[in-house]
């Protein structure tokens, strides 16, 4: 793939629109918001989960995937987190009463577990296909973070859900081969105190952290935002020009290029 695929873009999910779900290889996504209704047959071809956080729309097809690949796989779904993320998945939702803990039931006929939690550490690359994913810190939950997503040289920097967080602009800043920043955009700027809230970002926000970058050429892709306000905050993003050098507000089935 020359390409990342965005599956799922949406703050909420509603009939036409999916939460957030990246595919950056043939077998790997960032999050699981997204993947059943997206990949058809298909779907059996992912092998490789890394989430940003465990807000259920970022998990919620996880537990769904897992009951499929139960009968159908020979070896483990990969789901990777940090530690906080994947406590959360074993004692919330695979708890043998919210789902069955399919980290414990082997797939039919195999040795193997349904799915394999592997923690992972930022700062830190892992090489999947051939791509390679580093998780940075962000301002969102106790567990949260983004990924740095390289490939041949190019680098495309995913927040996911974030506040305020300086670590986003040093990176930029650090590597000017990251040619397009996707970032979250959630509530209108008259929403500012439930963006602190909850840890996400509002037009205004965002155009104050933009400036905390050096660098003004990387493109700005906006996404997550609540379908409710979303005209509001294209609007506001549009004033405020805050969608540079060829970004935009994405919608799912959007790719961005590696190469630029
Ligand atoms: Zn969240
Ligand atoms: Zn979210």
């Amino acid at each position: 793939m020359d390409y990342i695929e965005f599956l799922g873009t949406g703050g909420t999910r509603t009939p036409t629109q999916g939460t957030t779900c990246v595919k950056v290889s043939p077998h790997c996504v960032i999050d699981a918001g997204n993947l059943i209704n997206t990949f058809g047959d298909d779907v059996f071809t992912i092998e490789h989960i890394f989430l940003t956080h465990s807000h259920l729309d970022h998990i919620i097809d996880i537990p769904f995937l897992a009951d499929l690949f139960v009968t159908q796989k020979a070896i483990s779904l990969k789901i990777y987190g940090l530690k906080s993320t994947l406590d959360d998945l074993r004692q919330f939702i695979f708890n043998q009463r919210v789902w069955p803990n399919f980290e414990e039931i082997s797939l039919i006929g195999h040795a193997e577990k349904t799915i394999e939690l592997i923690e992972i550490e930022v700062e830190k690359p892992y090489y999947i296909d051939d791509v390679t994913l580093t998780a940075f810190k962000t301002n969102h939950t106790e567990g949260s973070c983004g990924y740095c997503i390289e490939k041949e040289g190019s680098g495309i920097l995913f927040t996911a859900d974030t506040y305020r967080c300086d670590r986003i602009w040093e990176l930029l800043d650090a590597n000017p081969h990251i040619h397009s920043l996707v970032i979250e955009t959630s509530f209108p700027s008259s929403f500012e105190k439930l963006a602190y809230d909850s840890k996400h970002l509002t037009p205004a926000l965002l155009e104050d952290e933009l400036s905390h970058a050096k660098r003004r050429d990387f493109s700005v892709y906006v996404m997550h935002l609540k379908t409710l306000f979303a005209p509001q905050i294209i609007q506001e993003l549009e004033t405020l020009q805050l969608l540079r050098n060829g970004g935009r507000v994405l919608i799912d089935g959007d790719k961005i290029d590696f190469k630029v």
